[in-house]
């Protein structure tokens, strides 16, 4: 086995240094969103597909996280303002959320290759726009990858904008929120890597890219699924639960909600990663964070699919874990 088929794994892409630090930031900016004033209210429905009430999630450094109990939507109640997001934004988080991805740079760039294998998969071409790029990792894997697009970059930090326009001269880069972004000539592709769940209004957000895609265009985004393995075994536990920067949690169905009222039809979704999951679960079993019922709110849901228990019991008879057993033996 190569190093690079050897499967990504949790401390892979989330550094040790970065596993300590981030919970110590986050509670003391947190603490200094939270102090600020905040005209939104409390939402009683979900914001996307408007079911009402809305669940009580978790609290989450001192901001409540709902759930909506039809879609699935786990979201910032009330979402933060502009003003905290600024502050939080611009806060020493930005900084030290670099330092890791610096840190896991290259590691990283494995998850992006098979994106981009899957772009071109679909066909696209030409001039792709990606938007929140922070500091390069997408752009360098296109790079590697020799995928010949004509890259525009689009982020709100200046000091990542700097190193793109240094490290990738060739590419256009465009600092600032792509809400305000003007649309001269509509891009082939359009791409946002874990960025969507930052965005307080995704209708606002999809109809911008409408408009920022070609007719005949493809968009391409990821974003944490909170209908998988990891989250339903780490449940209100899960490292992904940072608001106020992740604000919009979502899954498949909710996807399904947002993309055609906003003008997008659905052509695939995949999850790529299933290794990170496996990692990620085992690392809060050994840390005895994992309970059983969470285990069970998976497996529940698991084995009333086919493609599961085909796997699963082709696993057991290779393991020898099945609960038959035929003995075979010789006279010595
Ligand atoms: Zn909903």
């Amino acid at each position: 086995m190569t190093a690079a088929a050897k499967p990504l794994a949790f401390d892979d892409i989330h550094t040790q240094k970065k596993q300590q630090q981030l919970t110590q930031m986050m509670h003391s900016i947190a603490a200094k969103v939270r102090g600020m004033p905040n005209a939104n209210s409390t939402r009683s429905a979900c914001p996307v597909c408007a079911h009402a009430p809305v669940d009580f999630f978790v609290n989450a450094f001192g901001f409540e996280m709902s759930q909506c109990g039809d879609c699935g939507l786990i979201f910032c109640n009330p979402y933060p303002s502009l003003a905290q997001l600024d502050v939080y934004y611009n806060s020493e988080m930005k900084s030290f959320e670099n330092e890791f991805f610096r840190e896991s740079f290259d590691k990283r760039i494995n998850i992006f290759l098979p994106r981009i294998e899957l772009i071109q998969r679909y066909g696209g071409k030409g001039r792709l726009l990606d938007i929140g790029s922070a500091i390069g990792i997408f752009p360098e894997a296109l790079k590697r990858a020799g995928a010949p697009f004509h890259l525009t970059c689009c982020d709100l930090s200046v000091d990542a904008c700097a190193e793109l326009k240094q490290r990738y001269p060739d590419t256009d880069v465009i600092c600032g929120n792509v809400l305000d972004m003007a649309v001269d000539e509509p891009f082939d592709v359009v791409t946002l890597w874990d960025t969507v769940e930052h965005i307080v209004d995704l209708d606002a957000l999809l109809k911008k890219l409408r408009g920022l895609c070609a007719p005949d265009g493809l968009l391409v985004f990821s974003t944490p699924n909170t209908h998988s393995f990891e989250w339903m075994v780490a449940g209100h536990q899960h490292v992904q639960i940072l608001p106020p920067g992740h604000v919009n949690l979502l899954n498949p169905r909710c996807i399904q909600h947002l993309l055609p009222r906003n003008g997008f039809a659905l052509v695939d979704l995949l999850t790529l990663n299933a290794s990170l999951d496996i990692s990620y679960v085992q690392k809060l079993m050994a840390q005895k964070k994992v309970d059983d019922h969470r285990l069970g709110v998976f497996l529940n849901e698991a084995l009333a699919d086919e493609q599961f228990c085909t796997m699963l019991s082709s696993y057991l008879v290779e393991k020898r874990m099945a609960g038959n057993m035929v003995v075979v033996a010789r006279p010595a």
